[in-house]
């Protein structure tokens, strides 16, 4: 009854062209929209998406970043709809428990942002995500471990050597003497170049730990 309620006062959405789904649906798309959903299946390191880092064992992506794609996670991103969270974590569900049990992930890390640009956006897109998943799926996460110590800039423009001096000691951890982590999931929404992950990885990797990535939509290069 209460959801019946619910759903009268916030109808739910197709998350790509906003069309009212009927009640009963349970899917995130209207049957018209479904096509831009488009899941993979292996992890990103295969010649398809060369996703290949230095510090990362494996590289991980729920979805491919196509035009429909970028649209809602630049809405969920810039656009304060932090509840679309909610529904991108489902779509990452069954890949994260598939990846936590295959590498016996540790804990699940979301990538930080910086305390200014918290500010601004007012919450980070990914640390949503990885908070709502870690509950779903029972895996610690730990969201105080590393942290942003530089402001970068947008990386959007950027050139890949550019993005890397830009990244250039952006992170750091928090010195805790009792984590004992040996397996790191780190959590974000997009992977381009992954030179944001990169830079996380190689500090975690610095300090003994083995890291996984998974990104919620993963661009073909
Ligand atoms: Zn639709």
């Amino acid at each position: 009854m209460l959801n019946f309620i619910l759903n009268l006062i916030y109808p739910k959405k197709c998350i790509i062209c906003q069309s009212i789904l009927p009640v009963d649906n349970n899917q995130i798309t209207c049957p018209n929209c479904k096509k831009y959903i488009q899941y993979i299946k292996e992890d990103c390191n295969n010649e398809f998406f060369n996703k290949k880092n230095v510090f990362i064992t494996r590289n991980y992506g729920v979805i491919l970043y196509n035009e429909y794609i970028k649209k809602v996670i630049h809405k969920y991103k810039y656009g304060k709809k932090e509840h679309y969270g909610k529904v991108l974590a489902e779509i990452m569900n069954d890949k994260i428990t598939e990846v936590v049990k295959k590498h016996d992930i540790d804990v699940i890390i979301p990538i930080p942002i910086h305390k200014n640009r918290f500010k601004t956006r007012g919450y980070n897109q990914s640390e949503i995500l990885a908070k709502i998943l870690s509950k779903k799926i029972d895996v610690k996460l730990d969201r105080k471990y590393i942290w942003r110590a530089k402001d970068t800039k947008p990386q959007n423009n950027l050139s890949i050597m550019m993005r890397k001096n830009n990244l250039k000691k952006a992170f750091k951890l928090v010195d805790k003497q009792n984590v004992s982590y040996k397996k790191v999931l780190l959590i974000d929404d997009i992977y381009t170049t992954g030179s944001t992950l990169e830079s996380c990885a190689e500090v975690l990797s610095a300090h003994g730990r083995e890291v996984y990535s998974l990104c919620l939509a993963v661009a073909v290069k």
